[in-house]
This record gives structure tokens, C-alpha cells and sequence, in this order.
């Protein structure tokens, strides 16, 4: 393969090759036309020195005796003064003078009319030819010149006849050619270096604005092609930079706006899926990465691929051919089970054409669970109102039927009747509370609380169903303990439920103390009795709303199944925990904590 040349090195051959060629053309052409020139310039003398000739000639010839001897004379004179041959012949061509013979010598020249020379001269009065000469073996130019008659001019009496060796065209040409070498030579030597500083000169422009549109293409800005010429590369160079200029702002706004773009779609708690028109993934943002576990692996894949749900497929789809916003509630199980509202909408580029689909995903998982928690609790609470409500009105009917009962049926129904509705206002005085927790009203009105002085308050008041009983109610908590910060009547509210459970659940004569330590930082309250115990399996539960291990106990003793519920509230809301441990047959012990101050 032949090794590619450089732009100036280029250039340098194309004009040196130009230059050969032109010396080349001047050589040929001096070769061409140098001899002809030199030769007609020769013919032009031979013919003033035959006409001058031809003078003397014409007045020896007038003489009445011509001398053969005086006409040779006059030829060698001739000769030698003027430096050619010169012959003088006879109209018949004989020979009549020789300047390059002897007398003898010309005797013995044989005739010349039929010289091209004599005869051309015979017809046109002057006549050349160009020929080896016999005589002087060389190359001669020969002119002849007729001697007309003085009494008759068209008569020919004589010629005149002049040549010159031609070896002096030869060596002018080859003394003009050694000439011509050595200027071409000298011509050549000069031209290289001046050739190759032209050549660099003309390419670095260009070589410039190559590495510039090289830098450009590879994303670097940085550099200007030199624009500082006035012509039409100088324009080239100026449009590079201004194109360099525009790309690079360009590309800096496209940056600023991809940045942009995603640190919105990072920053987004919803998820967002991109794909292209081919249905591949192209972007997943960090919300949709950590929702449904994806990673860089799924760039480039299907969407079916990556989640593997038919049912999204189906949304893609559905926008991909309506073009409208396709919406749907969709389940996905991995990593962990949770409900996405999923939208799908289909991106067109500015042709029309399809240029991908944008999927947004919306987690309402916590939304779903808390409507079903709503839902439940409407139900339950339905259910638990309508339990005494109807007992009631059984109640109330058979009061009123036209045959009344006996007084004391009639009294024993009264007392039903007031039973339930005591129930009825305990229950819904629980669910205020629940809601008044829940709401935002339940602001706490946190101060120094004497844990002491709650319990024993909370104590009083459950004294006289204690004493009913029989049941003692022991608070073990010092005067001195550290006071936490809370909300006394919500913390009383605690105390009492916890004592009201235990009064209810526990047999007669059993024993209920409360008692305070300080643990890791923090106020662990408990309250214990020797009651029937709670079972394993329930244990974790009897803290939820309307959870009880014995509906039918539990609605024998008029509870409602929130006092635990409420206390995990109040006690959660002061930013501590609560639990139960417990055995079957051997009492139950429930802690709590507080934060302490
Ligand atoms: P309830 O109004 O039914 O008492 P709670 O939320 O206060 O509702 O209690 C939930 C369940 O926990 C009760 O139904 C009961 O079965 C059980 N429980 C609560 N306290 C005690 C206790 N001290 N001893 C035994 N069981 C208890």
C-alpha cells in the first residue's frame, strides 16, 4: 500500500512536477525553433554576401576579356574577407572561381547547374539549399544568386554561389542548451525551498482547520481555526469557528437541559420509565430503580423482559395504538408486593412520528392499605353499633307490645336496655377518642408529669369495681421518680384502660401493681395482675382495633376492643413503645415506655 502524502507534501510535488514540466516545454520549444531561427539568419547573410558578390562579379564580367585568373583572385579575396565560400559558375555551370580550391583545383570541379541551389536560382533568381558538401564534407548552407545580362537581364549569364559550414548552428543550439541546463538547474535548486515554503504556507490553513474540525467532531470546542486572511479560506476558517461556536452552545444548552431533566426525574418519589419507539428500555429514574428493584442491566431490554407483568405490557400497548394516556392499577409482587397507579403515554416526535413511551408510576400501596384499614374500620364499627342497638330496640318492642310484661320482667328489661346503651356510650366515647388521637387536635400538652400522682388518680377512680371484687390495686412507683414530659390526661387515659382491663379480666381477688423503672435511657412502666393470662398467638395482636381473644367475654365486662388500641396510640404519640408478655394461667405484665425528660 503506498504510504498516503501529506497535504503540503502534496502540494510541493504538484508544483515542482508544473515547474518540470513548464522547463521541459522551454527546452523542447528552444530545441524546436532554435536551429530554424539560427539557419534563416544565416541565409539572411549568405544572401547579402551573394548579392555583394554578385557586385564584384557583375563588374568583372563587363569587362571585354573576363580573366579566369582575376575571377579566382576576386573569389579567394572574397572569401577570406568575408569568412564564407564563395564560387562563382557559369550560366552553362562551369565553374568559373573557387574561394576554397586552387586554381587547379577548381579547374577540376565538376559541373554545377544541377545544384538545388542553381536551379532553385535559375527559376526564382535566388536560390538555397542545405546539404552535405563532397568538397568539404560538413554540412552547408548554400545560396545562389543569378548574374543577370547587363544588355539582356533575363538572360543568365552567371551564378554566384556563398555557403557556410552548418557546424556553427550545432554548436549554438548546444551552447543555448547547455545554457538552458544550467538555468533550469539553477531555476530547480532555487524553486525547492521556495516551493516547499509556498506549500507549507498554502496547507497550514488547511491543516489547521482539519485538527480544529478533528477537535470539534471529538467534542472539544477549545480551539479557533486562524480566520486572519482575507480570502476564501480565511471565510472557510471564519464559518469553522462560527459552526464550533453554535455547536458549542448549542450542545452546552442541550447539557444544562439534560441535567436538568434528570435531576427533576431523580428527584420525583414517582417512578418513571422511558422507551424508545422499538419498545427498549432507555431510562429508569432512581424512584422506579429502587420500587421494583431494576438496575443498569435493564437498559436496552423489553419492558416485558425486565418486570415480567403482562398486564403493563397491555397499558404500553394500549397507548402505543390509541396515542391517548392509557391508565391502570397494577400489582407487582417483586421485590415486595405493592400497587403502582401506572399512566402510559406515548411520545411523538416533531415529524409525527412515534418516538417512544413514557411510563409513570405512581405507588399507592400505603393508599390502598390505608382505604382497606378505613374500610375495616367502618365495617367494624358498623358491627359493634349495631350489636346493642338491636338489643335495644328488641328490648324497647317488647316493652311496648299491648300486653306489657310483668314489673320485674319489665325492670329486668330496663335494666338490659340501660346496660347496652352504657355500652353504646362507652363505645362511642372510645371512638372519639380514637378519632380525636388520629385527628390533628390531638396536639399533646407536654410537661413534667408525677407518673405517681397519675397511676394513683387512675387507681381511685377503678377503687370502688376493685373493691367490688375484691381485687387490691398496688402502685409501687416512688414520689421521687424522674417526672417524664407528657401529657397528663392522655398518660391518665393510658393508666385507666390498662387498669380497667385488668379489673375486668382478672377473677375476684386478684392483684393488680404498677411499678416504674428506669431502662437504657428511658421510663418503662408496668402494670401487672395474676389473671387468666393472654395465649401466644395473641399476644401480638390485642394492641389492634377491635381485636379481642374472647369477643363474647370481652362484651360480657362492656369492653369495646380500642382501650389497647388507644394506649398504643397515646404512648406511641409520646414517642415510646408498648407491649404485653403473658402465659396462659399466670397473669399478664404490659410495659410502656417513655421518653425521659
Ligand atoms: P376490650 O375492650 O375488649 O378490653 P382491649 O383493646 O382493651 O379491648 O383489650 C383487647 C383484648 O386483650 C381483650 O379483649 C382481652 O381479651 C385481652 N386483655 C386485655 N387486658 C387483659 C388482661 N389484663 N388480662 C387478660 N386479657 C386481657
Amino acid at each position: 500500500m503506498v504510504a498516503r502524502l501529506s497535504l503540503p507534501w502534496r502540494w510541493f510535488f504538484s508544483l515542482a512536477a508544473a515547474l518540470a514540466v513548464l522547463l521541459f516545454v522551454v527546452r523542447l520549444s528552444l530545441n524546436w525553433a532554435l536551429p530554424p531561427f539560427l539557419i534563416a539568419q544565416i541565409r539572411d547573410g549568405l544572401q547579402r554576401e551573394a548579392f555583394a558578390a554578385r557586385f564584384f562579379l557583375r563588374q568583372e564580367l563587363t569587362q571585354p576579356q573576363p580573366d579566369t585568373a582575376r575571377l579566382q583572385t576576386l573569389a579567394w579575396e572574397l572569401g577570406r574577407n568575408t569568412g564564407v565560400r564563395v564560387t562563382f559558375i557559369a550560366g552553362d555551370g562551369a565553374v568559373l572561381a573557387e574561394s576554397e580550391k586552387t586554381f587547379e583545383g577548381m579547374k577540376a570541379m565538376e559541373n554545377h547547374l544541377g545544384r538545388p541551389e542553381v536551379q532553385d536560382a535559375l527559376r526564382n533568381g535566388v536560390g538555397s539549399s542545405m546539404r552535405h558538401s563532397d568538397t568539404t564534407d560538413v554540412d552547408h548552407l548554400y545560396f545562389a544568386a543569378t548574374v543577370p545580362s547587363s544588355t539582356a537581364p533575363s538572360n543568365v549569364v552567371a551564378f554566384v554561389r556563398v555557403a557556410l559550414p552548418l557546424h556553427q548552428v550545432s554548436q549554438t543550439v548546444s551552447h543555448v542548451q547547455h545554457v538552458a541546463t544550467v538555468a533550469t538547474v539553477t531555476v530547480g535548486a532555487m524553486a525547492v525551498p521556495l516551493l516547499f515554503w509556498l506549500a507549507r504556507r498554502t496547507s497550514k490553513p488547511i491543516l489547521e482547520m482539519r485538527d480544529v474540525a478533528a477537535r470539534v467532531a471529538r467534542g472539544d470546542f477549545s480551539h479557533r481555526a486562524p480566520a486572519n486572511t482575507d480570502n476564501e479560506l480565511g471565510e472557510l476558517a471564519g464559518a469553522l469557528n462560527d459552526m464550533s461556536a453554535q455547536l458549542d452552545a448549542r450542545l452546552r444548552e442541550l447539557n444544562a437541559e439534560k441535567a436538568e431533566l434528570t435531576a427533576v426525574l431523580s428527584s420525583m418519589t414517582e417512578g418513571v420509565l422511558a422507551m424508545d419507539a422499538a419498545g427498549k428500555i432507555r431510562l429508569a429514574n432512581e424512584a422506579l430503580r429502587q420500587q421494583l428493584d431494576i438496575g443498569e442491566e435493564a437498559i436496552g431490554k423489553s419492558a416485558l423482559e425486565v418486570f415480567r407483568n403482562v398486564a403493563l405490557q397491555e397499558i404500553v400497548a394500549e397507548a402505543v395504538q390509541t396515542g391517548r394516556v392509557a391508565d391502570r392499577d397494577l400489582t407487582f409482587l417483586s421485590p415486595v408486593e405493592r400497587m403502582f397507579e401506572v399512566n402510559a403515554a406515548r411520545l411523538q416526535s416533531r415529524g409525527g412520528a412515534p418516538a417512544g413511551i413514557v411510563v409513570l408510576f405512581h405507588d399507592i400501596t400505603r393508599l390502598k392499605r390505608l382505604e382497606n384499614v378505613r374500610k375495616e374500620f367502618v365495617a367494624n364499627v358498623s358491627h359493634e353499633l349495631r350489636t346493642p342497638l338491636s338489643i335495644i330496640k328488641g328490648y324497647v318492642e317488647t316493652l311496648l307490645d299491648p300486653q306489657p310484661p310483668e314489673p320485674e320482667m319489665t325492670r329486668q328489661f330496663l335494666q338490659t336496655v340501660q346496660r347496652h346503651s352504657q355500652r353504646l356510650e362507652t363505645l362511642i366515647g372510645d371512638l372519639l377518642t380514637v378519632s380525636a388521637l388520629e385527628s390533628q387536635q390531638a396536639r399533646l400538652q407536654l410537661e413534667p408529669v408525677s407518673l405517681r400522682t397519675v397511676a394513683e388518680t387512675a387507681a381511685e377512680e377503678m377503687a370502688r369495681q376493685a373493691r367490688e371484687k375484691n381485687m387490691t390495686i398496688t402502685v409501687g412507683i416512688p414520689a421521687e421518680f424522674p417526672r417524664p414530659r407528657a401529657d397528663a390526661q392522655r398518660l391518665h387515659q393510658v393508666f385507666f384502660n390498662l387498669l380497667d382491663n385488668a379489673v375486668k379480666y382478672v377473677q375476684a381477688g386478684g392483684q393488680i401493681s404498677i411499678s416504674a423503672r428506669l431502662a437504657d435511657g428511658e421510663i418503662e412502666v408496668q402494670v401487672s395482675d395474676n389473671g387468666p393470662g393472654i395465649a401466644a398467638e395473641h399476644l401480638s395482636r390485642i394492641f389492634e382495633r377491635f381485636y379481642r381473644v374472647d369477643k363474647a367475654r370481652s362484651r360480657e365486662v362492656g369492653g369495646t376492643g380500642l382501650g389497647l388500641s388507644i394506649v398504643k396510640h397515646i404512648v406511641q404519640a409520646h414517642g415510646g413503645r408498648v407491649w404485653a408478655e403473658s402465659e396462659l394461667g399466670k397473669g399478664s405484665r404490659f410495659y410502656f415506655t417513655l421518653p425521659q425528660a
